[in-house]
């Protein structure tokens, strides 16, 4: 998601500290800028809509004055790019600025509290109940107490900086969930998103824990827990990294660096409104049909969707690749029918192709995307954002699961509309999908093993993935990955049809990768992997953990705990094969990042 930063100086100018930081920031996100610095007991701000470098040449940040100041980059979750939704945001009195990273799961209550208290909202952020609640805070409070007391109110994740002409000399920094790291200078002191921003400026930084409030000042730093309100002491590290390391938390890549954040992006992606659920399943529930469509990575999401459309609400939803839509279907598109569009930039040109013929024909058209204000955005009725903020790894990893998360909420959703699961079975699909990412960061362990699994098999010149039901979907996305990233013409099958056809290529030590949980399809991939095996195949499975049964007669194994996620199971099933195909590149000298021939966002037909 977003950048933050915040400085506090004993002398100087904050802007042009706060505006460089910004910069090494942005590729935390870039559809809006903004700074706020406190001079003469005033506050001043400078934000719009574009990138730091557009918005700066109409602005010029640096001519800000004052010792004291917070900035933000933006990547929009809650209302389009614009001047309104920009950060930093303000009370109503303007003695409050403060800049944010997460999402406010409690937003709209909040703010009708507040409204109806008598505030005024400039935006359409979930970000600006923030100030208000400080500033009526405020009323009986002094400012660190007014922002420990809103963000003990506030529900979902938000790392904050906030600055207040009643206390000018103090930078308040809260962390939940988000990122949030407090850089320690000479005279000066910082707060940021992540240490690239302030690492020419200092190497040593104070790591927030959750649920703490700094209290920031050019001389001196307090930490307290913002729920007990109990003192913290923390050690001081010493940052060693350089500023493209620090970029991507230590790690060598992005896209490795984005595998490890999904625990956190399907939290996000989760804490969107019932509402927006509610419109699009109210559609989907009356149409006569329903199509999902999407490319690449967003369409394994689509197809695996359809599986959970089906299974658990009985509907039968379509799912095509975008650029065969038209062909397709075309014809036979109506005003009953509804069309939902999956597309992580919201500008892939088959899907808008699509979408721009369906509306024509007179469908209903939705929209599940990660960037506000694109072209699905517009072309939709009503669309989701998936929150996962920028992926900048080419090939899709924390995009997919967020995108598979939403659309599995939709499918309980509609479940419930649809009256085919009881109050008692959404309540336990509900609190199983909330708990995907606690199982999501068990699964991240596998990667010691599956680093030495890529030894083992990292010659082959082919591998091929089977799975069953819903895991077909995960066979085909561990395929795509393994293709894109090392460039390994590889196959994928439903397991059932590799008889018909692909068991012919089938000879001593060719590796066929199994997605197994122990669902319903348990028996039949059983005897496929018998069947693979009688041909000397060399065999690895994707299995529950505990599978004596499957250990016995793999070849190689990686286990799944709590792997019992039946419709979740893609989910969690990917996991260790985006791992796979991530270590095989970097094993092949491939990079993972940049693959090429490929584009983040296809934007051509
Ligand atoms: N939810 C906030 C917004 O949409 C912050 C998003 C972010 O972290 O960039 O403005």
């Amino acid at each position: 998601m977003c950048g933050i930063f915040g400085t506090t100086l004993h002398k100087g100018k904050a802007a042009p500290v706060i505006h460089q930081a910004l910069e090494r920031l942005e590729y935390r996100g870039y559809d809006s800028v903004g700074l706020a610095t406190i001079h003469d007991n005033k506050l001043s701000i400078k934000k719009d809509q574009g990138s730091i470098k557009d918005v700066d040449s109409k602005l010029n940040f640096d001519e800000l004055c004052g010792k004291i100041g917070v900035g933000h980059t933006r990547w929009a979750t809650h209302g389009i790019p614009s001047f309104e939704n920009a950060h930093p945001h303000m009370d109503c009195k303007k003695n409050v600025a403060i800049v944010h990273n997460g999402i406010i799961g409690n937003f709209i209550e909040l703010k009708s509290e507040l409204e109806r208290k008598g505030h005024i909202f400039n935006s359409r952020t979930d970000t600006e109940v923030i100030p208000h609640l400080i500033e009526e805070n405020m009323m009986d409070e002094d400012f660190i107490e007014a922002v420990r007391l809103a963000a003990r109110k506030l529900e979902g994740s938000y790392s904050l900086a906030a600055i207040s002409t009643h206390s000018p000399e103090l930078l308040i920094c809260v962390k939940k969930e988000s990122p949030l790291v407090i850089g320690i200078g000479k005279n000066a002191n910082f707060c940021a998103s992540d240490v690239s921003a302030f690492l020419p400026l200092t190497k040593k930084a104070l790591f927030l824990d959750e649920d703490e409030l700094a209290v920031v000042k050019s001389d001196k730093i307090e930490v307290m827990n913002f729920r007990t309100g109990q003192d913290i002491q923390h050690d001081i590290s010493e940052i060693t990294w350089s500023t493209e390391d620090a970029s991507k938390s230590g790690y060598k890549h992005f896209m490795i660096k984005e595998i490890h954040e999904q625990p956190l992006a399907i939290s996000n992606a989760l804490r969107i409104q019932n509402i927006y659920y509610d419109l699009i399943a109210s559609k989907m529930h009356k149409a006569e049909q329903v199509y999902v469509i999407g490319c690449g990575t967003s369409y394994h999401a689509c197809l695996a969707a359809s599986y959970l459309f089906s299974k658990l609400a009985m509907l039968q939803a379509k799912p095509i690749v975008s650029s065969e839509f038209i062909e397709q279907y075309g014809h036979a598109i109506n005003k009953k029918s509804v069309v939902l569009a999956v597309s992580q930039s919201g500008e892939t040109a088959d899907t808008l192709d699509a979408l721009r013929f369906a509306k024509k024909m007179g469908a209903s058209i939705f929209g599940i995307t990660n960037v506000m204000g694109s072209s699905i955005t517009r072309l939709s009725e009503v669309y989701i954002g998936q929150n996962s903020g920028p992926e900048i790894g080419v090939a899709a990893t924390k995009t997919f699961t967020a995108q598979l998360s939403v659309l599995t909420m939709l499918a309980v959703i509609l479940a419930e509309k649809k009256g085919s699961i009881s109050n008692n079975e959404l309540e336990i699909m509900k609190k199983m999908l909330l708990d995907v990412p606690k199982v999501m960061k068990k699964t991240l362990s596998t990667e010691v093993k599956i680093k030495k699994l890529v030894k083992r098999y990292k010659d082959k010149s082919s591998f091929c993935f089977l799975g069953r039901g819903i895991n077909v979907t995960t066979a085909l996305e561990a395929r795509l990955k393994l293709l894109e990233l090392s460039y390994i013409p590889s196959l994928a099958y439903p397991a059932g049809e590799s008889k018909h056809g692909f068991i012919a290529v089938v000879e001593e030590g060719y590796p066929i990768i199994f997605i197994a949980p122990k669902d319903g399809t348990y028996d039949k991939i059983l005897g496929n992997i018998m069947e693979m095996k009688a041909r000397k195949a060399s065999t690895i499975g994707i299995i529950q953990a505990g599978d004596e049964k499957l250990k016995q007669l793999l070849d190689d194994y990686i286990e799944i705990k709590d792997g019992s996620m039946n419709f979740l199971s893609p989910l969690i099933y990917i996991v260790p094969l985006q791992l796979f195909a991530y270590w095989m590149a970097v094993e092949r000298k491939c990079d993972p990042d940049k693959p090429r021939n490929l584009a983040k966002s296809v934007t051509v037909e």
